[in-house]
């Protein structure tokens, strides 16, 4: 067979050709904006253009910090199409980490969004390597500020060359992105896609019993495009010649219930938080959601509950999926094999709430101390993945081997699988909970709590017990108007658990601290926990 390249340049001269008059739908400061796909593909040629007259060479890093807009897709093709990596940066992070990121990372130039200028000045003077800051906005003028080294993109892509050519000859295995884990320990570590990976990892998301994203879909990535690269879904969608539409900055549930009435949307992604505040907005007003064929929901689990509200509801398809920033992220998806159809409703909404499925092209295992788990639906262990959109290691990282051994990658996720293959995840492994020599899950009591009709989101972790090593302490937000007593709460677990592992204590909290990207972040939640403890018990 031939050797061609599997690189984005052939992804951007397939829709260049094939899909001029399809569309993206970019929401911006300045309102909504279709733009056909024929005025994209020219954009991406001038932004090359542009790039190179500014000194960007091949493998030169070229950061964005920017929320999901038509400019933000034109740099996830404009920079790699022209030998350079696209850094995405997580526009969330704290001032210490988002200029550790951009010095770890190199970058040359940044693409910067207008109102998320000032997180930039902030960090102005530890930033080293910048050259440029591009600042993509709809004004004329650009924002006041004491940075010197400014340009605006619109110009740029005025005075650029659009016939500015497009490597095709970029070896497959070139790094074509970068994006830096949230980690919650320790510094953000690099994660490098290859093109080669970023081209098959969209192949994968075609797939009808994957994602299904095809021509004929109007895709939504809620997910940010600083977050694994929305989940990669920019880069599959133009390659598809799928309508896209880019819900732009801050979208709040209401706005994004009405890009979805507006447009027609029939697909769209995004964490169990941005859900669940989406079902929020759909509970408040009257939107016409029947265009949805699928919303795909990972980064954390999604409560079975929830599954059960859109579905049931809303009757709106909900997929389950499982990923990481190391994985590009698809790794598994819970859909049902064609004989599971037969089951009866309650078990179709048990194994549709698991993480599902590998999806082909991509191995996994589950391991404990005595090597591969059974599958039989009960034996933990931790799960490793490999395959080709699977990262090797960490960029430039001198501690990639702890989670890179023996060709795999050892995710920190502990599993059961079933027979059928179902991947379920337990919990993280310093997450999980053992207590008395037994472990507790503290998944299954956040998704038991979020089932709760009073209860708004819920997270479970462990304090030191002196007899039983560990007790589960649940962490409650219950929903506007709601109560709920603290008894209340262990008698609606009592008959789903066993007894130990009920919550020794429930606190009220007006929120759960989270992480740039929106997941329970443990750690911070534990030191508030330990303090509430502390005053309730010097106050007993
Ligand atoms: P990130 O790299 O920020 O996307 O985080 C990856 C981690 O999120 C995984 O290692 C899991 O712990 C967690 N995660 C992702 N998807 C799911 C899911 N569907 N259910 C439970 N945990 C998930």
């Amino acid at each position: 067979m031939m050797q061609t390249q599997l690189n984005l340049t052939t992804m951007v001269k397939h829709a260049e050709k094939y899909f001029a008059d399809k569309t993206v739908i970019s929401r911006t400061l300045s309102g909504v904006h279709t733009i056909p796909y024929s005025k994209i593909t020219e954009r991406i040629h001038r932004l090359a253009g542009a790039l190179k007259s500014l000194g960007v060479g091949k493998g030169d890093r070229v950061g964005t910090i920017a929320w999901n807009h038509h400019r933000h897709l034109e740099a996830y093709f404009a920079i790699p199409t022209m030998g350079a990596v696209l850094h995405t940066i997580n526009i969330r992070v704290s001032p210490d980490d988002l200029a550790y990121i951009i010095n770890h990372a190199e970058d040359k130039v940044l693409l910067v969004d207008e109102d998320l200028f000032p997180l930039i000045e902030r960090v102005k003077d530890q930033i080293t390597d910048i050259e440029k800051i591009i600042v993509m906005t709809d004004k004329e003028e650009l924002p006041e500020t004491s940075l010197t080294n400014m340009a605006s993109y619109e110009s740029l892509l005025e005075e650029a060359d659009p016939d500015t050519e497009l490597d095709d000859a970029i070896d497959e295995n070139t790094i074509a992105g970068l994006c830096y884990t949230s980690g919650t320990t320790g510094r953000p570590k690099g994660v490098a896609y290859s093109h080669r990976g970023i081209y098959l990892h969209s192949l994968a998301l075609g797939l009808k019993d994957t994602v299904g994203l095809s021509e004929e879909d109007i895709a939504m990535p809620i997910v940010p495009m600083f977050h694994v690269n929305a989940w990669g879904m920019p880069f599959a969608a133009l390659w598809f010649g799928t309508t896209q539409v880019l819900p732009g900055p801050m979208p709040t549930p209401q706005i994004l219930a009405e890009l979805v009435e507006d447009y027609k949307v029939t697909m769209a992604a995004g964490v169990p938080t941005i859900w669940m505040g989406f079902l929020q907005a759909l509970e408040q007003g009257n939107y016409d959601t029947s265009s949805l064929r699928c919303i795909l929901c990972g980064g954390s689990a999604a409560p079975k509950g929830m599954i059960r509200t859109f579905e049931s509801t809303y009757h709106i398809p909900f997929v389950h999926a499982y990923g990481m920033t190391e994985t590009s992220p698809i790794v598994t998806l819970a859909r049902l094999k064609s004989y599971q159809q037969e089951l009866d409703e309650e078990e179709r909404l048990e194994l549709r709430s698991r993480q599902g499925m590998v999806v082909p092209g991509i191995e996994i295992r589950g391991i404990n101390e005595h090597g591969d788990i059974p599958h039989d639906g009960n034996t933990i262990g931790e799960l490793l993945v490999r395959g080709p959109w699977i990262a090797d290691a960490y960029y430039k990282n001198d501690r990639s081997e702890e989670s890179f051994r023996d060709g795999w990658l050892h995710t920190g996720d502990v599993v059961n699988i079933d027979e059928e293959g179902s991947v379920k995840i337990v919990d993280r492994t310093k997450d999980m909970i053992k207590s008395g020599g037994e472990w507790i899950s503290s998944v299954d009591i956040e998704n038991a709590l979020m089932a709760h009709e009073a209860v708004f989101e819920a997270s479970v972790i462990a304090v030191p017990d002196p007899k039983w090593q560990e007790r589960p302490v649940a962490c409650v937000v219950l929903k506007e108007k709601k109560t709920l007593t603290e008894e209340e709460v262990k008698e609606f677990l009592t008959p789903q658990f066993a007894k130990y592992w009920i919550p020794d204590r429930v606190l009220f909290m007006e929120e759960i601290p989270k992480t740039s990207v929106g997941k329970f972040l443990k750690r911070a939640l534990r030191d508030q926990v330990e303090e509430m403890l502390s005053l309730s018990d010097s106050s007993s």
